[in-house]
């Protein structure tokens, strides 16, 4: 069994090493040549199954109706070992049901790179779950994730009526807002002088809310000062949450449109599934490396394939041949 080893940092700086060479380490940084440390970090080593063993539900594929959970998968971490133990929990208590399982995906949540990860590609060291792994960050926002998660968790018997209701709610305002905007255009003579004192360029003629509020020198509070879009928020009840909402739509909709494509066009790998007795190794043109990673972990779409490290897009075209594709 392999073993894990949690360090402690100063700003990536690993601590996990002899006390004589930790306080000559940490001299070697610039502005800490006189430095005193009062306690030397630690590591503790502790044990772990490889997570390659599990499917995306943690069950394990060795012992059927196993789940496994949190740091015996080879993470650290409190909202690791918590994220894992609620998506470990349903799907046991759906299983037992006979329901479909419940699996995030990349795009969904980090739940759902943090589970991909680890049973994909596995973990060598303490995995925690760092924003930078994952590959959608323009939608996995915290200020959507009622939005992104409510509705599943609320299917599921997770989310109450209330609860889902006030996110209903805040996507319908949110929406009529965006609709405003889309559809009410401004004079030069209404939005000149807030151009001006935010030192972007005047308008000469009419232009739609929509396309002025997406300028970055402009933010909501400048284009409240206009009467009729003051007027709107007062009447529809929209309040600062749903103003913050409609605000990132507005400057980031390029981007969070190209990244749901780019997510759309991986999950449509998703659906070519691979049968889970599989012999890669009738297939002569997949490189040896890619044979031997496919064999061990056994991905169960083409998707989770193409994460796999040593498993190159040539690879994944000739298993999309074989696959009919
Ligand atoms: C000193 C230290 C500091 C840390 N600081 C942080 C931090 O600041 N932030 C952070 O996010 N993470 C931190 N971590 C990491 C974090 O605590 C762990 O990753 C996390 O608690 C793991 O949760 P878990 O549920 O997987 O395992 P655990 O919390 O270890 O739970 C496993 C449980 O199983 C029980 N058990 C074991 N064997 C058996 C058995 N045979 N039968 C029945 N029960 C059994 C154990 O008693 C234990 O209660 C720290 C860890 C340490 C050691």
């Amino acid at each position: 069994m392999p073993f894990n080893r949690i360090e402690t940092y100063v700003n990536g700086f690993s601590t996990s090493l002899p006390e004589d060479v930790q306080d000559k380490a940490l001299r070697k940084v610039a502005g800490f040549e006189n430095v005193k440390i009062l306690r030397f970090g630690y590591a503790i080593e502790y044990d772990y199954f490889p997570p390659t063993q599990l499917t995306h539900t943690l069950e394990t594929k060795l012992i059927k109706n196993l789940y496994f959970a949190g740091q015996i998968n080879g993470t650290t971490g409190y909202e690791e070992a918590a994220a894992q133990g609620l998506m470990a929990g349903i799907n046991a208590a759906l299983n037992i049901q006979n329901k479909e399982p419940f699996i995030l995906k990349r795009d969904e949540a980090y739940i759902g790179v943090l589970i991909d990860d680890l049973i994909t590609k596995g973990t060598e060291e303490p995995y925690r779950m760092f924003t930078s792994r994952a590959e959608y960050r323009t939608l996995l926002r915290q200020d959507n994730a009622d939005l992104r998660l409510t509705p599943l968790a609320f299917e599921l018997g997770l989310a109450s009526k209330e609860r889902m209701n006030r996110v209903l709610e805040k996507q319908k305002k949110t929406d009529l807002f965006l609709k405003f905007l889309v559809e009410t255009s401004v004079k030069p003579e209404e939005m000149n002088l807030i151009l001006d004192d935010n030192k972007t360029a005047r308008i000469s003629q009419s232009m739609k809310l929509f396309k002025i509020a997406a300028r970055p020198q402009l933010n909501f509070d400048d284009i409240r000062k206009l009467a009729k879009v003051e007027a709107f928020i007062l009447a529809n009840s929209i309040d600062r949450e749903i103003i913050e909402q409609t605000e990132i739509h507005v400057k980031y909709a390029g981007y969070i449109e190209k990244e749901k494509n780019q997510a759309d066009k991986v999950n449509r790998l998703e659906n070519v599934s691979i049968p889970s007795n599989f012999d890669y190794y009738k297939v002569a043109s997949l490189s040896i490396e890619a044979r031997q990673k496919l064999t061990k972990i056994k991905p169960i779409t083409i998707s989770q394939a193409s994460r796999i490290s040593g498993v190159s897009p040539s690879d994944i075209s000739v298993l999309l041949v074989y696959m009919g594709r």
